[in-house]
Order: C-alpha cells, then structure tokens, then sequence
C-alpha cells in the first residue's frame, strides 16, 4: 500500500486523516481487499478500491521449498524485481527475509545479488508491501534485512518501515538490519533509530581477504568498523550479530578462526554466526561440514559465541545470496508457481 498516495487521496476526498490508520490498520493485520475494512463507508471503500492498489508491488512468481520456505518475486510498479522470503521453522517461528533495494549497487563477490543491475532503493511502502503479502498468508514474528541490497544506502526507507513493522506483529527486538559494514549507517543507528538488531556481514577478518571478498573493504576497513560495531553494541546493549560464510580453502582454516576470534574482542560484544554457502555461479566452493564444525570449535574455545546458520530454501534459489530475480525455474527442482489472481500457493 503505497501509504503516501493513500494520506493524499484521503485528503483530496475530504475523508478525516483517522481514515488513513484505519486502513493501515486492516492491512496490518492481513486484510486482503477494502471490502474487509467494515469500520470504513461503503462509499470510501468503493473509492480506495477504485483508486489505490492494495500493493505498490506486483506478484510475478511464487515459489516453496520442501522446508516450507517460500519466495515471492515483485515487480514494482516501475517494472523493477524485488524478491522476499519467508522462512518457517518447526518451533512456529515465521522470519521474513527483506529487501531494501531491487539488486545491490556493492560487488561482493560470492552474492547472487551483486550480479544483477542495480535498480533502485525501494520506498518504505514497498519494503512494507513485502512484509504484508505474506502477513495475507500467515501471521508473522520476525524480520531481517537480509534480501536484496545494502539497508544502509537506504536507511531512512528502513528505518521508516521499521517503524511499522510492530503493527505487522514484529517487535524491534525481532527486526535485523544486516550491512557489509557501511560506516555511516552504524554510526547512525548508535544514537538513534528504533532498538533493531545489528548483523554484520564480515566474512574474513583480514583486510586483503576481505577486500578481496568485498570490494567495500577498501573504503570502510575492518578496524573501523569493528570499532563502530563496539560502539553500537555498548550503546544498545545487545550483542552484533557477525556473519562469516563459510568458503572452502578460502577464510576457514584454524589460523583464520584464531584471527577472527582476535579481532572479535571483546567477545561479549558479538556473536558470530557461520553461513554455510549457498552456490551461485561465482566459482567459489562451500566448507565442507566438518570444516565448518571444526572452525566453530575453535571460535569456541577461545570463548566467541558461534553458531551455524540452518541453511533453507535452497533448492528454490531463496537462500541468503541467491535472490537474483530469475523469473525462470531454478536449476534444481522446487515447485514454482506463476501467480495469476488466484494462483494457489505451491506446495513443496
Ligand atoms: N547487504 C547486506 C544485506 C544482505 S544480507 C549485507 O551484506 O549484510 C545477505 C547475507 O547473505 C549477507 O551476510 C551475505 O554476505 C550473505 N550471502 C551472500 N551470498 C551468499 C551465499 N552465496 N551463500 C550464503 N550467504 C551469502
């Protein structure tokens, strides 16, 4: 719901601006069209139907993996893909994964993402718009900025869909924003923004690997980030969540898990979390299981908080750095769906 276009039209109707949280309200918690919305004139109701869309995204396909993740590919109305998932896990927890831009202006080399175009930041409607279509299937209770692009070049749309995400029934408490460490926007979040999580795309923790890995690097070094990272946990009290995927003869040997568990300090302050990696066509390899066992041992042993990520939606092309907008089937068979108006969910 393009919630601007919304404000506007109620005050060219002459309609009393409650109207507007009203409907916000209703979509909120999942209504589907305006005829839900019983609390609004039938007339108003006519109205809205007639002129503002339910969405500010289009549906153009929809896929679900046997492990009940499942990804819908958008298209805003300028014609730009978006892509979200939605993660189920067995103890009833249901994550979004959003995107806060349509592709990824960064280059890192191991993502999916930064091989497509750069389209452009999304409004904060339509990062909402992700999280509601899926609030029209299920509630949901936990969100992480984890789809496409960098939250950060888009942090005052974040942060603004942030704001209502409670509404959706996630807290901030149960909201994330991960970076590859784009300074300002830590430093912004320090002292102000809503208390969301912090998750930091790290991946290596020397300089020439990981400028290597992500050229971002070379603007905003590691040191400096860490020391914001620090900072902002101090400040908020919580612990900054560190993702370290998990490349084959690349950044896990037992020197590198000693050096990152250096660079970590204090431990207190982070908690790490190994990312087995999901294939893409980058060339690169995942860690074998038993590597990524024995790295975690060693993090460890050395007191560092660390755990490995379940890896989910895979065959389905949903996984952390494979969001890509193929509107095609995957390589690997997942059920896909091409959503018209009553395209039922696809089933894994
Ligand atoms: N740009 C932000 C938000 C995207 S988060 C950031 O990088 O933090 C997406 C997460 O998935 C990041 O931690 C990213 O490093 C990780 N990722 C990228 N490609 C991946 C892959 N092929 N397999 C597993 N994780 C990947």
């Amino acid at each position: 719901m393009d919630l601007e276009r919304l404000e506007a039209l109620l005050g060219d109707i002459g309609a009393p601006p409650f109207r507007a949280s009203q409907v916000w309200r209703w979509m909120a918690r999942g209504a589907s069209s305006y005829a839900e919305m019983t609390n609004l004139p039938a007339a108003l109701r006519a109205r809205l139907d007639a002129e503002l869309p339910l969405s500010t995204l289009a549906v153009e396909a929809e896929a679900t993996a046997r492990d009940g993740t499942e990804k819908a590919l958008f298209a805003t109305a300028d014609g730009k893909p978006v892509e979200a998932v939605l993660m189920r896990y067995r103890d009833g927890r249901r994550s979004l994964c959003l995107s806060s831009q349509s592709g990824c202006p960064l280059t890192c080399t191991f993502c999916a993402t930064g091989r497509m175009r750069f389209g452009r930041n999304l409004t904060a409607s339509e990062i909402l718009d992700q999280a509601l279509h899926f609030r029209r299937i299920e509630p949901v209770d936990h969100a992480v900025f984890m789809g496409m692009g960098e939250p950060m070049l888009n942090l005052d749309a974040v942060l603004a869909a942030c704001e209502r995400l409670p509404d959706v029934g996630i807290s901030h408490r149960r909201t994330a924003i991960s970076t590859v460490g784009w300074l300002p926007g830590i430093e912004r979040l320090i002292e102000h923004g809503p208390p969301v999580r912090l998750a930091l795309s790290l991946h290596a923790a020397d300089d020439a690997l990981r400028s290597e890995l992500m050229p971002v690097n070379e603007r905003y070094p590691l040191t400096d980030v860490l020391a914001a990272c620090r900072e902002w946990s101090a400040a908020r009290r919580q612990p900054v969540f560190v993702e370290y995927l998990m490349l084959d003869g690349v950044n896990d040997r037992y020197q590198q898990a000693v050096a990152l568990a250096d660079a970590l300090e204090p431990h207190a302050a982070f908690k790490v979390n190994l990312i087995p990696y999901n294939p893409t066509e980058s060339g690169l390899r995942g860690s074998t299981r038993a590597a990524i066992q024995a790295f975690r041992d060693a993090l460890e042993e050395r007191g560092v908080r660390a755990t490995v990520r379940l890896t989910r939606g895979r065959e389905i092309e949903a996984a952390c750095g494979q969001l890509a907008a193929r509107t095609g089937p995957p390589a690997a068979a997942g059920s896909v769906a091409t959503a018209g108006p009553t395209s039922a969910l696809a089933s894994g």
